[in-house]
């Protein structure tokens, strides 16, 4: 067995237990895993397992990973952590998917940068849980950005993104997450084919599913506890 199969196999029985509790199919749960802080062999060890997704938070981390994985043709790449105006060329070159959409501008810039044909798949990060560290926009200007940004060349609207506040009361988690769920049947119903709610990690997926995820980033529950960020890294 390798390094991680047993959390691997674990992550796995997670989901496909919520998915039971809650009458969901467990094929309609994709999930991301999440390596910043860990190395290209934690993304080889997770591919070999049969993982395609991959997350990243900091451009500059990302990069240099992606460089030393570019043996591998299919990865696909989603970028999870917030996305600064001077990093957008960099991010619309190497990422599959950008989740953490919060400011038009941002996205009109990423338009501009990527290259005509390979359309970026992208979603808009809501603030769910009230708290003014974590970004993302506001619940009630979420519709109209994420409208805003789906008439934008280049990019393909896909979903929905949102981070729970950290807490150990699953009703509050639901209550967070259900904000999201909320807001995406809104941008539905206002005509956008929306099919990602991306939602839930490794401390509280299981209320994701029960509200609606549809794709699960999960770092810590598969790799292990993160080391520190070292300086210099970069975002
Ligand atoms: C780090 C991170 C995750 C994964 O968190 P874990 O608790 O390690 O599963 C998921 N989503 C975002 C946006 C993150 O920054």
């Amino acid at each position: 067995m390798s390094l991680y199969e047993k959390a691997w196999q674990d992550v796995h029985f997670r989901i496909v237990s919520a998915c039971r509790a809650t009458g969901r199919d467990p094929e309609q749960i994709r999930l991301l895993a999440v390596t910043k802080g860990f190395s290209p062999e934690a993304v080889r060890a997770a591919y070999a397992l049969g993982q395609r997704a991959f997350g990243e938070n900091y451009v500059q981390e990302a990069t240099v990973k992606m460089k030393s994985l570019s043996d591998i043709p299919d990865i696909e790449w989603h970028l999870i952590g917030p996305l600064q105006r001077n990093k957008t060329r960099a991010a619309s070159d190497c990422f599959a998917w950008v989740e953490t959409i919060s400011r038009l501008d941002i996205a009109q810039r990423l338009a501009t940068a990527r290259s005509p044909g390979a359309g970026l798949n992208v979603c808009v990060q809501v603030n769910i849980s009230g708290e003014s560290a974590k970004s993302g926009v506001a619940p009630d200007e979420a519709v109209a950005l994420a409208l805003s940004v789906a008439r934008l060349p280049q990019l393909t609207m896909r979903g929905l993104m949102g981070i729970a506040q950290e807490t150990q009361d699953v009703a509050r988690q639901r209550t967070q997450f259900r904000i999201l769920r909320q807001l995406f049947e809104a941008v539905r119903a206002a005509g956008l084919a929306l099919d990602t709610l991306s939602m839930g990690m490794s401390a509280d997926l299981e209320a994701a599913i029960a509200e609606g995820a549809t794709l699960v980033r999960v770092g810590s529950a598969l790799f292990g506890s993160r080391p520190q960020r070292s300086e210099g890294l970069g975002a």
